[in-house]
């Protein structure tokens, strides 16, 4: 695990068990301090929270699931006396799919994991004033997906919207993510991290932009070999609906 400070207040954490980079984004603030994403468990989660507790000991935490893939809320049973804050289809999706996605990927639970949902959903968007922590629907890799805005700190933390080399399409709806990823080059933010990448600027946004709108052209040579062919092969027969699900 790595841990990086950003901005004034935020820290990223960085595991590498899936044999990518996974983050978990804290913020804190004045009055609470937001844990993004509960990576694969509460074994792992728990250093996590052994450095909140030496630092910010006692604030009340507040929970952030940034969509409802398993790679980003099996920590989430630690924190059951807290918030637990996603988008309302996450927590749908979560019920629908949480128990066929724990047995698939078992190998990767850490700790015991009991499926915990969110216990306080949004559809358009939810904002901590005192806090300058704005949370807001940015559907794109899936339908459920959140963004989280550091209104303090400019630091945009975009859940899978943003990933390395391309974004990986689980929604169909490519006309909505090409909205949300426009929005994010609108926003006044300097840093912009992902669910799987580093802490990034604005280039990555406008490469997976680009790369989204080529797939709607039908205009994907580029992607078709090199770093790229894998994850674009993967995403063509998702959407040609090959395949039933991807992770
Ligand atoms: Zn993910």
């Amino acid at each position: 695990m790595e841990i990086k400070n950003v901005g004034s207040r935020g820290t990223l954490f960085t595991f590498h068990d899936l044999g990518i980079p996974t983050n978990v984004y804290v913020i804190h603030t004045e009055q609470h301090v937001y844990i993004i994403d509960t990576y694969l468990g509460p074994d792992i989660m728990k250093p996590v929270n052994q450095y909140i507790e030496e630092l910010y000991s006692g604030k009340p935490l507040i929970i952030v699931n940034s969509h409802s893939h398993w790679d980003h809320v099996w920590g989430n049973s630690l924190y059951t006396s807290s918030l637990i804050i996603s988008h309302t289809r996450c927590k749908e999706n979560m019920r629908k799919d949480g128990l066929e996605e724990l047995e698939k990927h078992k190998a990767y639970k850490r700790g015991q994991i009991i499926l915990t949902y969110p216990n306080l959903t949004f559809t358009d968007k939810i904002c901590f004033e005192e806090d300058s922590v704005l949370m807001y629907h940015t559907p794109g890799h899936t339908e459920d997906e959140i963004s989280v805005l550091d209104l303090h700190d400019k630091v945009l933390f975009a859940g899978d919207n943003l990933e390395r080399p391309i974004p990986y399409l689980m929604s169909k709806n490519l006309n909505q993510y090409i909205n949300t990823l426009e929005g994010y080059l609108n926003l006044d933010t300097e840093i912009i991290i992902g669910g799987h990448t580093g802490c990034e600027d604005k280039n990555l946004i406008r490469h997976n932009l680009d790369y989204v709108k080529k797939v709607l052209l039908g205009d994907t040579t580029e992607f078709e070999s090199g770093e790229y062919a894998e994850y674009h092969k993967t995403n063509m027969a998702w959407l040609s609906g090959f395949v039933a699900k991807k992770d």
